[in-house]
């Protein structure tokens, strides 16, 4: 399969936190619909299938990797999408993927948990799990006694 931008061969990896088809020289990524479907967050569903629906179609230089149809334009802020309206392959400019998943994926987490996040977790598991049991357990032999 062949960069619908500069024609080099792409090849399956993770980037961007997503998994597709990659192009090393421009660092684009291609989402076929099986890619997306099993994409795990959740922005795709219906985000993407509005696009699809509600776009005027503006057609783009590039040619569909899969199928080979002339791809559009989907426009979604000031961003674009290119998308193959017949075989719905969509392709990421660089950074895209991360900046739509920063935008519209309320479960994505693009950084790790800072040490303090980590900390309040515990602390938040750590009441109802064993504080409160605890000072249950010893009001109840107080009261007992
Ligand atoms: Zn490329
Ligand atoms: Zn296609």
């Amino acid at each position: 399969m062949k960069c619908p931008v500069d024609k080099s061969q792409l090849q399956i990896n993770s980037r961007e936190s997503a998994v597709g088809y990659c192009c090393n020289v421009c660092n684009g990524i291609l989402l076929t619909e099986k890619e997306i479907s099993a994409f795990q967050y959740n922005f795709q569903t219906d985000i993407l299938e509005n696009l699809f629906a509600q776009s005027a179609k503006s057609y783009s230089d590039c040619f569909c990797p899969i199928c080979e149809n002339n791809m559009v334009v989907l426009p979604i802020d000031e961003m674009e999408i290119i998308a193959c309206s017949k075989c719905k392959s969509l392709w990421f400019k660089k950074g895209l993927m991360l900046e739509l998943l920063e935008k519209y994926s309320p479960d994505f987490k693009p950084r790790k948990q800072s040490v303090l996040e980590i900390i309040s977790d515990w602390i938040f598991w750590i009441i109802p799990h064993l504080l409160l049991p605890i000072i249950f357990g010893l009001f109840y032999i107080w009261f007992k006694l």
